[in-house]
C-alpha cells in the first residue's frame, strides 16, 4: 500500500526525511508535531525498516528484531507521542543442550550461572566472578535507564520530573557513564580477564556480534527482563507511529527510493528522475549510500576539507554483521513448543562453543574462497551451524492471533557475515548454498530441543544477508550500523550523542544506526527525535512566525 501519494502534488517541503525505518518515522512524526510541512521518502512498499511484520499463509513474522527494550526510550516517546500500543511482556529463555532455563526476574542470574557450572563444572570460580559482574552492571543498567530520557519529556511543564527526577539522577548517571566507558573493550577480550575456559567464554559471548564492547554484551541479562511485545508483531510500532504522522498532517510517500542528493540545490533526486527541494533534510538510511549520491557541496576550504575527510572516513568503514533468518510454518501446535521454551529463547546445542569457527576460520575460507570446493565449504557450515547460539522466536507464544489455529511459526536467525555470502553468489551457487544452510539449521534445531520440528515444516522462508541489504539498503547487510572496531566513524558516545546527528553538508541531519554506535531500535529512536529538534532549532524566524499564525489559525 502506498502511503499518502496522492497528497504530494507540491514537491518543495520545510523538511525531508529519507528512510522509512523506524528511525526517520521518529524525525518525521516530530517535525509534523512541530507544524512543518514535512515528506517521509521511503524506497520500500511497507514502512519500518528493520522494525517490521509480514504475514504469509496467516502466519506472522518478524522481518527484523524480535522484540522491543524500552531502554527508557520507547515507552516514553509513546507516552510523548498519546500512542497506545498494547503490549505483552516477551519472556525470555536460555538454552544450553538439554537444559532450559524460564528467566524469571533478577534471581534467574543465580540459576543461570548454576547451568553454566553443570557444564562447566572446573569454572566455578570464574562463574561466580561473573556473576558478580553482572550484577554490577545490572545496577549500572538500573541508573542508566532509571529514568525516562529527558529528551521525550516536556522539562517546562514537568517540573516534578525535572526537580524529583531527572536533577537527582543526573550525577548518579555521570558516574555511571564514566563506569560504562572502563567497559567499552570488546566482550571477548574482557572475558579473557575472567574466564579461562574458551568453551564456556564462546558459549557467553558468540550470540553477540564481533567486538561487542563488554558493557553492551554483558547488559543482556537486564535486557531480558526488559523485551516486551506489540500484540500484533513489532511491526505495530511502526505502523502506530506512521499514523501519528498522517494524523498530523504530515505525508509519506512509500515505493521511492532517493538516488541523489545535491545539497548545493537543496535538491534530492528519486529513481524516477522526481525532484524534491527541501529546507532541512533528514537522512535516516544507510550512511555509505548518503556519501555515494551526495554531489559535493560547494564549501569554504576548511568545511570542505572537513566534508572530504568525513566521506573517506564513512566509505571505507563496513557494517557489522549480518543475520540468517528462517521463517517456517510449523503444522504442530503452539503448546508444543510452549512446553519447551518461551516465546523468545537463545539456545546452543552444543557446550563445544564455536572457537575459532566463526572468526579465524572463517577468515581463511574467506581468503582462499576460490580454491576451496563445496565439500569443504559445506564442512565449515556444518560446524559453524551445530556449535553456534540460535535467536528463535516463536511470535504465536506472545499472541495467538499471529498464527492460524493449531499452528506455529518459528524464525531460527544466526548471527552471520555478509562476505560468505557475497563469494558463494560469486562462485554462482547461492540458491544451493541457502538450501545446505536451511537444512542444516532445521537439523541442528530437530536434533536437540524440538524433535517434532522435522517432520511438520510446511513451507520456509530464508533471509539472508543479501536480501537484507537489498530489501533495507544497508551496506553488507548489517542489523544494528557499524562494525565494532576500535575506531568508528560516527559518534559513540552518549554524553555527547546530541552531536552524532550532524553531518558536513549544509542543512543535512543524519538519523538511525548508521548515526550513532552501538545501536539498536532504542538508539535510533534518540538520534531521530535529536534529528528533528535540530531540525527545528535551526528554523528562520520566518517559519517560526507561520508556525505561530497557524497556531493562532487553529485556536
Ligand atoms: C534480526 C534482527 C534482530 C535485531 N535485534 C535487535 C534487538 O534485540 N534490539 C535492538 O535494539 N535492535 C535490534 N535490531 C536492530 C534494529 O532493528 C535496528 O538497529 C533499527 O531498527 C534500525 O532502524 P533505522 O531506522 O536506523 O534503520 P532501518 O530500519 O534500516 O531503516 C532505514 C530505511 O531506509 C530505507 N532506505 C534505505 N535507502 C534508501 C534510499 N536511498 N531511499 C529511500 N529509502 C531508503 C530502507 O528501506 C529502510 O526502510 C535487530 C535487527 C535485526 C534484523
Amino acid at each position: 500500500m502506498k502511503y499518502g501519494e496522492q497528497a504530494v502534488t507540491e514537491n518543495s517541503y520545510d523538511s525531508i526525511v529519507v528512510g522509512g525505518g523506524i528511525a526517520g518515522l521518529t524525525s518525521t512524526v516530530y517535525l509534523a508535531l512541530a507544524g512543518q510541512k514535512v515528506l517521509l521518502l521511503e524506497k520500500n512498499n511497507e514502512l519500518g525498516g528493520l522494525v517490521n511484520t509480514f504475514e504469509r499463509d496467516g502466519f506472522h513474522f518478524d522481518a527484523g528484531l524480535r522484540a522491543l527494550e524500552d531502554a527508557g526510550i520507547i515507552l516514553p516517546l509513546l507516552q510523548e507521542l498519546k500512542i497506545d500500543l498494547k503490549v505483552v511482556k516477551s519472556p525470555v529463555s536460555i538454552g544450553i543442550e538439554k537444559d532450559i532455563l524460564h528467566i524469571e526476574g533478577i534471581e534467574s542470574l543465580g540459576k543461570y550461572c548454576e547451568l553454566l557450572k553443570k557444564h562447566y563444572p572446573e569454572s566455578g570460580e570464574d562463574i561466580e566472578r561473573l556473576k558478580k559482574i553482572i550484577l554490577r552492571v545490572m545496577k549500572l543498567m538500573d541508573v542508566l535507564y532509571g529514568v525516562e530520557n529527558p529528551l521525550f519529556k516536556d522539562l517546562k511543564n514537568d517540573t516534578r520530573f525535572l526537580f524529583k527526577k531527572l536533577l537527582p539522577w543526573l550525577p548518579r548517571f555521570l558516574i555511571t557513564v564514566g563506569k560504562i566507558n572502563r567497559m567499552q573493550m570488546p566482550v571477548e577480550e574482557y572475558l579473557k580477564g575472567v574466564i579461562k575456559d574458551s568453551s564456556l567464554r564462546d558459549i557467553i559471548s558468540q550470540h553477540f556480534f564481533a567486538k561487542t564492547p563488554a558493557f553492551f554484551a554483558l547488559s543482556y541479562f537486564s535486557l531480558y527482563l526488559d523485551y516486551f511485545y506489540p500484540k500484533g508483531g513489532v511491526g505495530k510500532l511502526a505502523e502506530a507511529i506512521r499514523d501519528k504522522i498522517l494524523k498530523q498532517g504530515g505525508q509519506i510517500k512509500t515505493g521511492t527510493l532517493i538516488t541523489s542528493v545535491v545539497p548545493d540545490e537543496h535538491v534530492i533526486i528519486d529513481s524516477r528522475q522526481n525532484s524534491y527541494t527541501y529546507k532541512n533534510l533528514v537522512w535516516a538510511a544507510d550512511l555509505k549510500t548518503l556519501y555515494k549520491i551526495a554531489k559535493a557541496p560547494d564549501l569554504p576550504e576548511k568545511a570542505k576539507a572537513v566534508f572530504d575527510e568525513t566521506k573517506a572516513s564513512i566509505l571505507k568503514h563496513k557494517g557489522g554483521e549480518s543475520v540468517v533468518s528462517l521463517f517456517l510454518e510449523i503444522d504442530q501446535p503452539l503448546e508444543s513448543f510452549g512446553s519447551i521454551s518461551s516465546g523468545h529463547f537463545f539456545y546452543t546445542p552444543s557446550r563445544q562453543g564455536l572457537g575459532d569457527t566463526h572468526h579465524k576460520e572463517l577468515q581463511e575460507l574467506l581468503r582462499d574462497f576460490d580454491q576451496l570446493s563445496k565439500q569443504d565449504v559445506l564442512a565449515w557450515l556444518d560446524r559453524f551451524i551445530s556449535l553456534n547460539t540460535f535467536e528463535i522466536s516463536i511470535p504465536g507464544l506472545k499472541d495467538r492471533d499471529l498464527v492460524p489455529p493449531g499452528k506455529t511459526g518459528l524464525i531460527i536467525s544466526l548471527l552471520t557475515r555478509y562476505e560468505l555470502f557475497e563469494k558463494v553468489q560469486e562462485a554462482a551457487w547461492l540458491d544451493e548454498f541457502e538450501s545446505e544452510f536451511q537444512q542444516r539449521m532445521i537439523r541442528v534445531i530437530s536434533d536437540s530441543v524440538y524433535p517434532q520440528l522435522k517432520d511438520n515444516v510446511l513451507k520456509a522462508i530464508m533471509f539472508t544477508p543479501l536480501s537484507i541489504q537489498s530489501r533495507i539498503g544497508s551496506s553488507e547487510g548489517a542489523i544494528v550500523g557499524w562494525e565494532f572496531c576500535n575506531e568508528m566513524p560516527v559518534i559513540n558516545k552518549i554524553q555527547i550523542a546530541d552531536r552524532a546527528v550532524l553531518t558536513p553538508l549544509p542543512s543535512i541531519y543524519q538519523a538511525g544506526q548508521w548515526a550513532y554506535s552501538p545501536a539498536g531500535v532504542p538508539m535510533s529512536i534518540l538520534t531521530g527525535k535529536l534529528a528533528a529538534n535540530k531540525v527545528i532549532a535551526s528554523l528562520s524566524p520566518g517559519i517560526l512566525q507561520r508556525l505561530r499564525s497557524r497556531i493562532f489559525k487553529a485556536r
